[in-house]
């Protein structure tokens, strides 16, 4: 029997990892938050003095760089080099680096093989923004969040006040993820789009449990 593959796209702030995470739980796969890859080759440039809009060096650096996954449990950990890096790569600057190093072809691929080689040996659940369209285009169930601009910058505020990350004011947040909409969607090589035959969830006004409840209705395994 194939792998179980779970594809759920969708803009900064839809709800996409709360609700993968809940998913991976629920149906005891691993949960794969492919943007934190992006994230880590994001932070791998910062720390290496390169400009996150440079496609030619990032081309470089994207060739041999060590970026391993674990879970324990539902819990994704991200390893840079060796070392944990889950939670550096949860700042603002590192969001704004993640979408610059998006647009650059030689890191997606990089890091779309990685993907590909985890869905192939795990039923797994992957958010991001390209998975329906183009890391997992034969995935099984593919669903596509969405919610209004400012409900997504009040989710994201309230999680970095959570994580207690200081110093970001909700103007800075709602910046931040307007600014990667227009990137994300933008840009020429699989920008964030929904894929014809994924299921649109607008999330604004509902609450987790009933985001949660909805798309576990269209999930049928048998
Ligand atoms: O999901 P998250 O906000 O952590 O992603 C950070 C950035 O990584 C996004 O703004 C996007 O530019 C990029 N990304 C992507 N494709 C994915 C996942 C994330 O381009 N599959």
């Amino acid at each position: 029997m194939g792998k179980i593959n779970i594809a759920i796209d969708g803009p900064a702030g839809a709800g996409k990892s709360t609700i993968a995470k809940y998913i991976s739980k629920t149906l005891g796969i691993i949960y794969l938050d492919t943007g934190s890859m992006y994230r880590t080759v994001a932070l791998k440039a910062m720390r290496s003095g390169i400009d996150t809009r440079d496609p030619e060096k990032l081309a470089e650096l994207v060739k041999c760089i060590d970026i391993k996954i674990t879970h324990l449990g539902s819990e994704q950990h991200v390893f840079l080099d060796g070392a944990d890096v889950s939670k550096d790569i949860r700042t603002p600057e590192i969001s704004i680096g993640a979408s610059n190093v998006a647009v650059v072809p030689a890191v997606r691929l990089k890091l779309v093989e990685l993907q590909r080689e985890i869905a192939d040996k795990n039923d797994v659940v992957m958010d991001g923004r390209d998975i329906g369209t183009y890391v997992l285009p034969q995935a099984g169930h593919k669903f596509f969040l969405t919610a209004s601009l400012d409900e997504r910058a009040k989710r994201r505020y309230r999680e970095l006040q959570e994580k207690g990350i200081p110093g970001v004011t909700f103007e800075e947040v709602c910046k931040d993820i307007e600014y990667r909409d227009i990137n994300d969607s933008t840009r020429a090589f699989a920008p964030l789009s929904k894929a014809e035959d994924a299921i649109e969830v607008d999330t604004t006004d509902m609450s987790i449990d009933q985001v949660i409840k909805k798309i576990l209705s269209y999930i049928k395994l048998c």
